[in-house]
């Protein structure tokens, strides 16, 4: 966690300039020349601190710190001289001075001039650090504002405190409409919302946080987005702040979405696949299990489709696939399950449905097919499906079980003519015997007609 550093106490430096500027060219006071000041410098103490002792007209004019510089301790001298004493010294000060010297009282020189170069030495390091902070700052500046992420930080009230140019794009502002503001001052309410929750999340718990969001950047595109952030505490461990970065991981997103994809899906149909139909079933069934539904699970296996290869070729065989996925998910009913097991087969998942309404499920489903041309292109070529249905045993059997029980119920649909749906029987009965049809919309010969037909 990214601590702020102390602020050093700077020693001041051993050498100071003390400086004499009269203006009309008057020789330095003794008393100040028995100090160590001069009228002038050597080239090599252009860079010491510097403190200017002038006198009150001089001082007044603001010509010292024009030439020794804005860092210049300026002293106003008052002459020896009673008759050309200034009745208010104090008001020198309002002048633009820092000390005001009265040559009158000679006990006060040493100690003035002590305490002048003390303060300018002071003066003059705490400027070198400023600069050095200032130039520190536009460095690290500069260096984000060569990230592609968005990076911003905020003090402990939420106010933005800096950011970079990947940050300003993102959110549509300069940073100088950025920083001073709050969330709520340059994002939408609702969004502004969100992350000013987190934020106040972060700042009590301190540490880091990280999580993902999608965000519209400001030129209007969405970006998936991976928010970093760390709170800021000072040498006494208080949260005085975070820093944000967003990454930008949209593009493992679209990998991730394609990769899962093809993990899920059957690539002709786009259908789920065996093993996804599998792993969603398994959890819809404990769900209604936990209900205490039922679950009806269908197998179907177009007719002769052998034929219909054979007759038309592969790629047409392949469209008749896609045409009847395509009415089967329209007539499937939400809620309920279709899946691609395979070839010219398919799982189909009926939760809350017992037997008798999982195949009237199936029963409309085999109608709907029927009463479709599935041919290339709407050609009137007629194909038809047969099902098999079962409920999975409230004992507790298995998918698999069940699956098998209602294979069985097809094969059972397959020889007692096609075209129809079976159901399967109590699991305790044996199981291609034990399945009866429910119903018989066409004979085998009759279909065998209508293919003939669309030839
Ligand atoms: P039944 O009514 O008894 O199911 O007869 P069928 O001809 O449909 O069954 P069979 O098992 O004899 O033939 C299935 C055919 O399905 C064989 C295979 O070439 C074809 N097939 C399997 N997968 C695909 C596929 O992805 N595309 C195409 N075009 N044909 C496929
Ligand atoms: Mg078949
Ligand atoms: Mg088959």
């Amino acid at each position: 966690m990214p601590t702020l550093p102390p602020l050093a106490c700077a020693e001041p430096p051993a050498r100071v300039r003390l400086l004499w500027q009269s203006g009309d060219g008057a020789a330095v006071p003794a008393a100040l020349k028995a100090q160590g000041v001069r009228c002038g410098h050597d080239r090599d103490e252009q860079d010491l601190p510097t403190v200017v002792f002038a006198p009150p007209d001089v001082a007044a004019s603001g010509a010292p710190r024009g030439s020794a510089g804005k860092a210049a301790y300026v002293v106003v001298v008052l002459p020896a001289d009673p008759a050309l004493a200034v009745d208010s010294p104090s008001d020198l000060l309002d002048t633009g001075a820092d000390d005001v010297l009265d040559l009158a009282d000679p006990a006060a020189v040493e100690f003035c001039v002590a305490r002048a170069a003390r303060t300018a030495a002071r003066i003059w390091q705490a400027e070198l650090r400023a600069d050095r902070l200032r130039r520190d700052r536009d460095s690290l500046q500069a260096g984000i504002d060569n990230l592609p992420s968005p990076i911003f930080f905020k003090n402990s009230r939420g106010i933005y405190t800096g950011c970079n140019k990947a940050f300003e794009a993102f959110i549509g502002h300069p940073a100088d409409k950025i920083v001073g503001s709050s969330v709520y001052g340059i994002a939408p309410c609702s969004l502004a919302k969100v992350y000013h929750e987190a934020d106040t999340a972060l700042m009590a718990t301190g540490g880091t946080q990280i999580y993902e969001a999608d965000v519209r950047y400001a030129d209007g595109e969405r970006h998936n987005v991976m928010f970093h952030k760390c709170t800021i505490e000072d040498e006494r461990g208080r949260t005085v702040g975070l820093a944000g970065a967003m990454l930008d991981i949209t593009e493992r997103k679209q990998l991730e979405a394609r990769l899962r994809h093809a993990a899920e899906r059957d690539p002709l149909t786009k259908a789920y696949n065996r093993r996804k139909f599998l792993e969603l079933a398994e959890l819809t069934i404990a769900r209604e299990r936990a209900a205490g539904r039922p679950v009806g699970v269908a197998v179907c296996d177009i007719d002769h489709f052998k034929r219909i290869n054979d007759r038309f070729g592969h790629a047409c065989g392949d469209d008749v696939i896609c045409r009847l996925v395509e009415v089967m998910q329209r007539e499937i009913g939400s809620g309920n399950l279709l899946a691609r097991a395979g070839g010219e087969e398919f799982f189909c998942l009926f939760p809350g449905l017992p037997l008798a309404e999982a195949a009237a499920r199936a029963e409309r489903l085999r109608q709907s097919l029927a009463d479709e041309r599935l041919g290339p292109d709407g050609t009137s070529l007629a194909v038809t499906a047969s099902f098999g249905v079962a409920e999975l045993a409230r004992s507790g059997e298995s998918l698999l079980a069940a699956i098998a029980r209602a294979d069985n119920a097809l094969y059972c649909a397959k020889r007692s003519g096609r075209d129809r749906v079976c159901l399967a029987d109590h699991p305790a009965a044996a199981p291609a015997a034990a399945t009866s049809p429910v119903a018989a919309p066409g004979a085998e010969s009759v279909r065998q007609e209508c293919l003939t037909a669309a030839v």
